[in-house]
């Protein structure tokens, strides 16, 4: 899984977002961005956004 902390991005900001892949979670914090705050997404930010995904285990462990 790979997981995305807005607050690293825009400071203050509690959202997170986990998704399977780089892809999902860096869409996920683009449509944040622009509906919570109102930031046009420019690539710069993508960029940032892209060195700020980490990876996490997945929850579920048997
Ligand atoms: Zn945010």
């Amino acid at each position: 899984m790979k997981r995305i902390e807005c607050g690293d991005l825009v400071p203050g900001c509690t959202f997170k977002a986990q998704a399977e892949t780089e892809a999902d979670v860096l869409h996920m914090e683009s449509d944040h961005v622009r509906h919570a705050h109102g930031l046009e997404v420019t690539p710069q930010f993508l960029e940032r956004a892209r060195s700020r995904v980490k990876d996490v285990e997945t929850q579920e462990k048997k």
